[in-house]
């Protein structure tokens, strides 16, 4: 995990804002070839396009501006969509506030200059298009636009609720989450931890395991260290204020030059409802700086040897700075990849298991993750969209199978690092790789959640919906006007391809059978109630056991009231959050288990889970349709009553209450019990 904001403050931007900064007394709407020099007038300076050399971006705007000029006044007299007085309508630039985009700021200036948006390093008075921000979905309070970060996500990705709702999904698909190490939490789960490992050592004698034993929250490898007995783990004093996550340690990693090292990844959640995920076609490798030997008591301590963390390694005397993509102690994955293709790894089948590794682990995540959103963005209240990149961490084991061993919320996105000039004197140099990683992954995130393009992409439907008349005009041969014209109008013609691919929900069909704690998620924020909570209270478990025809004669509500005390309690007396009463989530899906067990006896638990859900959705569908056949014939009742009694006031109790269209339900019964068999 990655701290947000941890970076020495020389490289936040200097020029933080005061608590409320002074906008300009009116904001000019951009004009169409305005790029970045704006970002001087509101006084901060510009970041010298000289001083990154491998940086993309210069040539391309130089190239984009004149295009933008050559076309102006050219115009023809045929007006087209999206044009005003045959010139090309002033195309408004996409607003992003960056105020609060701390350690990614550089990045994201790169980016901006290079789509020609335009950047509020303050703030602005009146609402931006997207909001970027550094840390998390509160760092401003945001109304509309889209915020980078869903509200949630440094929870739901902490060491312990990352490892609980991967675990969730492990007990329902065993195989298919078997590339996250077994973990246990401690130190609730310590007694479990030494039985089961000595269960496994009495089941398996050569087995010599070892373990690695992680703080929560903790990040940088900061209080991470290896065991090898449970009774190893340093139980005195603060396990109990700082649980902790022990995970079997991953011995034979795959090796390159001898050293262990580890990828991250970048992974964009662009929506939550519906899903859709994208991943960097490139990512980042973190090398070791001692060669790698598989831990006995002696080296378990050499953090160089066994940690990748970068921010580690660093301090090694055999950290090298890389200047080109492929040497060094970070390099680009895509030169791992390489260099592995050269050996004859099947790279292909690499990718499809890390992309399945990653749709797998947000699939995991997101259920919790829209209770959050539904907590903090209650459907029908003003509120922004969001999207967030997240950084993975994976390892890759020596037969190649990858792990995944965190999930960041805030990965660091900086661009350059620290070196020592002297003894003592360090300067912030940038870091090559680094750039064309991160500058990419953000600009082309942009580029996707361009709220212009679908606005666009209309106009442009449009457009060949009215191009019959003016078609020969349109695709005149040979017209440089035209390509011109065409880049003023979209500047992303002259940008490289996305380095960002869209994988769910392009491979939904072989997911979407995974989506069961989703879909108990659907389950339990229907019952929640209250808008902005977060946890189900009795009422709302009871209405749910109600609603969905649960209880019988041999499950009375006075055994539905213990299960949701039983389970609450204990779920509570974790301690993990003690704002609200009631409930959460996660409790939620085990009482759901256990609710399943019972009905569903001697069927697999994924069968048992999915049966129950499948009975719960009928029946609330049923329900539904009851409720809108009922409003719909209160409100022709009282259309008919306005339109017989002009006055509209003398409503009559109803005298026809229209009945559940039993047709249609007895038609979804038979629909149902064709699925379950
Ligand atoms: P942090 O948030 O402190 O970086 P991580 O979970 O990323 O914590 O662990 C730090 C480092 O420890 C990783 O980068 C990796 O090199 C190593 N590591 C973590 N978990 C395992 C594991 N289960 N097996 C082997 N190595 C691991």
């Amino acid at each position: 995990m990655e701290p947000p904001g941890i970076e020495p403050e020389s490289c936040s931007p200097a020029q933080e804002p005061p608590a409320s900064p002074a906008p300009p007394a009116e904001e000019p709407e951009p004009s169409e070839a305005a790029p970045a020099p704006q970002q001087e007038a509101e006084g901060v300076p510009p970041v010298a396009q000289g001083s990154r050399p491998g940086g993309p971006g210069s040539k391309g705007q130089a190239k984009r501006c004149g295009a933008g000029k050559g076309s102006r006044g050219k115009r023809g007299s045929t007006r087209r969509a999206g044009e005003e007085g045959g010139r090309p309508a002033r195309r408004a630039h996409v607003t992003v506030d960056s105020s609060k985009a701390k350690t990614s700021l550089e990045a994201l200036k790169i980016s901006l200059r290079q789509l020609r948006w335009k950047e509020f390093p303050f703030g602005r008075r009146l609402p931006c298009d997207i909001y970027w921000h550094g840390v998390s979905f509160h760092d401003n309070d945001i109304f509309s636009g889209q915020v980078n970060k869903f509200p949630g996500m440094t929870e739901m990705v902490r060491k312990i609720t990352l490892s609980r709702a991967v675990r969730t999904m492990q007990d329902l698909f065993p195989e298919e989450y078997n590339f996250y190490p077994q973990s246990w939490i401690l130190p609730e789960e310590f007694p479990l931890f030494v039985a089961e490992v000595r269960m496994m050592k009495e089941s398996d004698p050569p087995w010599k395991p070892t373990f690695i034993v992680k703080p929560d929250g903790g990040c940088q490898g900061d209080g991470i260290y290896l065991i090898k007995d449970p009774s190893d783990i340093r139980l005195a004093g603060n396990l109990q204020s700082r649980p902790v996550v022990v995970q079997e340690y991953i011995s034979k990693p795959l090796l390159i030059d001898k050293l262990k090292f580890d990828i991250r990844l970048y992974v964009l959640l662009k929506s939550l409802e519906p899903l859709e995920i994208y991943i960097a076609k490139d990512g980042l490798s973190r090398f070791c700086t001692e060669p790698y030997r598989e831990p006995t008591l002696k080296n378990l301590h050499q953090v160089f040897m066994h940690l990748t963390n970068y921010s580690l390694n660093i301090h090694s005397g055999n950290f090298i700075h890389s200047d080109n993509v492929n040497t060094g102690s970070k390099r680009t994955f895509s030169s791992v990849l390489y260099r592995l293709s050269s050996k004859g790894v099947d790279i292909k089948k690499l990718w499809s298991d890390i992309i399945s590794l990653v749709i797998k682990t947000v699939l995991a995540l997101t259920p919790e993750l829209k209770v959050y959103y539904q907590s903090d963005i209650p459907a029908g209240k003003p509120g922004p969209t969001c999207f967030q990149i997240l950084g993975f961490d994976i390892l890759l084991m020596k037969n190649l199978k990858p792990v995944l061993l965190e999930v960041n919320a805030n990965p660091s996105m900086r661009i350059e690092h620290e070196q020592e000039l002297s003894p003592g004197v360090f300067e912030n140099v940038p870091s090559p790789v680094d750039e064309e990683i991160k500058v990419a992954v953000i600009r082309d995130t942009l580029r996707l959640m361009d709220p212009h393009k679908k606005k666009r992409k209309d106009n442009q439907s449009q457009l060949s919906e009215n191009s019959s008349d003016t078609k020969d005009d349109l695709l005149e041969p040979g017209s440089t006007d035209q390509l011109e014209h065409d880049i003023s109008k979209n500047p992303e013609a002259s940008l490289p391809s996305l380095c960002l691919k869209q994988v769910f929900p392009k491979y939904a069909k072989q997911f979407n059978y995974l989506r069961l704690v989703d879909r108990m998620a659907a389950l339990f924020i229907r019952f929640l109630g209250v808008k902005g909570t977060m946890k189900l209270g009795p009422t709302g478990f009871r209405t749910f056991i109600r609603n969905c025809k649960l209880s019988n004669s041999s499950f009375s509500m006075a055994s539905v009231d213990i299960l949701y005390i039983d389970i609450t309690r204990r779920w509570n007396s974790m301690g993990l959050d003690q704002r609200e009463s009631g409930m959460c989530l996660q409790a939620f899906v085990e009482a759901f288990f256990c609710l399943a067990q019972r009905r569903y006896k001697s069927l697999p638990l994924h069968e048992q889970v999915a049966s129950l859900i499948d009975f719960c959705e009928y029946h609330l569908a049923i329900l539904d349709e009851k409720r809108l056949v009922c409003s719909r014939g209160i409100t022709e009742r009282r259309a008919a009553l306005v339109t017989c009694q002009p006055d509209g006031l003398h409503l009559t109790p109803a005298t026809h209450v229209p009945l559940l269209n039993r047709m249609t339900a007895a038609n979804k019964l038979t629909d149902y019990r064709n699925y379950r068999s």
